[in-house]
């Protein structure tokens, strides 16, 4: 699934070249998530401005409303002066002056919706509720350790909720879990001010190394211009069951949370 930083990987690959582009043509295939929310017919004419990205949420500014973009469980984009002609699971085709951005999306979970502007009610569904930016100097902390105080629940199903910290994906928990040494069930809200700090910067160490390795590629992931992601590679835990702990030794265990694979040290992530 990508997460934040496969997410930012892709809008690097893509933002500088589509900057400027005026929308010629909107082709949409199979329903997505949600509802685009207008007629792609209305969309040509706008010319795309800036992509930024909040959460796993890419926004494309056009110069009347914004496009968010959102590649659900297994989607990508493509960015290229042509494209191959479309595959069964193409559902997207932004054709501008400047390229054609493609989105493919087998599980079809991800979705591409306009909204009026950051305030429209959907744009504040959607995006209103995330939580703050990993990477960006509002999340310190101690705003960190505040954020958990009152949560019951296991710290890593915290993280993957979003609402304390955004974009901090299933690989991304594990490997930050593992890296401040805490038990991925422990209670959110028994963490020390310290052991917080201490996740806080693994959380900032880990999305800041995968961003830098262009994200993880476990089945098909990569960015607009094809490049596939490297920090599978570099993973401590995720995906290491029964493989020696690069630290102790010991062998990596598994466990499920809430449907979701969690990999852990029971030796270095005692409690
Ligand atoms: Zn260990």
């Amino acid at each position: 699934m990508p997460e934040l930083p496969e997410v930012e990987a892709t809008r690097l690959s893509f933002a500088d070249r589509i900057a400027g582009g005026r929308i010629t043509s909107v082709w949409l295939g199979k329903p997505l998530r949600w509802p685009l929310g207008v007629v792609p017919g209305k969309l040509a004419g706008r010319r795309v401005l800036s992509v930024r990205r909040r959460g796993k949420y890419l926004l494309l500014d056009l110069d009347e409303g914004l496009l968010l973009l959102h590649l659900g469980m297994s989607g990508s984009l493509s960015f290229a002066e042509s494209l191959p002609p479309r595959g069964l699971h193409d559902h997207l085709d932004l054709q501008t002056d400047k390229g054609l951005l493609r989105l493919n999306d087998p599980r079809r979970f991800g979705a591409v919706v306009w909204a009026e502007s950051e305030q429209a009610p959907v744009a504040r569904k959607l995006l209103g509720s995330l939580g703050v930016e990993p990477l960006d100097e509002g999340f310190d902390a101690e705003t960190f350790h505040a954020g958990l105080k009152g949560r019951k629940s296991a710290i890593k199903q915290v993280l993957l909720a979003g609402d304390v910290v955004v974009g901090v994906g299933n690989i991304y928990a594990s490997e930050a879990l593992f890296l401040a040494g805490i038990r991925p069930t422990l209670s959110a809200a028994r963490i020390s001010k310290p052991r917080a700090a201490k996740l806080h910067a693994a959380i900032r160490q880990v999305l800041g190394r995968a961003l830098a390795a262009g994200g993880t590629t476990l089945r098909n992931y990569s960015n607009a211009v094809g490049e596939r992601g490297n920090f599978q590679f570099e993973a401590k835990v995720y995906g290491r069951e029964g493989l020696p702990c690069t630290v102790c030794g010991k062998p990596i265990k598994l466990l499920r949370q809430g449907q979701r694979a969690t990999y852990y040290c029971a030796t270095c992530q005692k409690s």
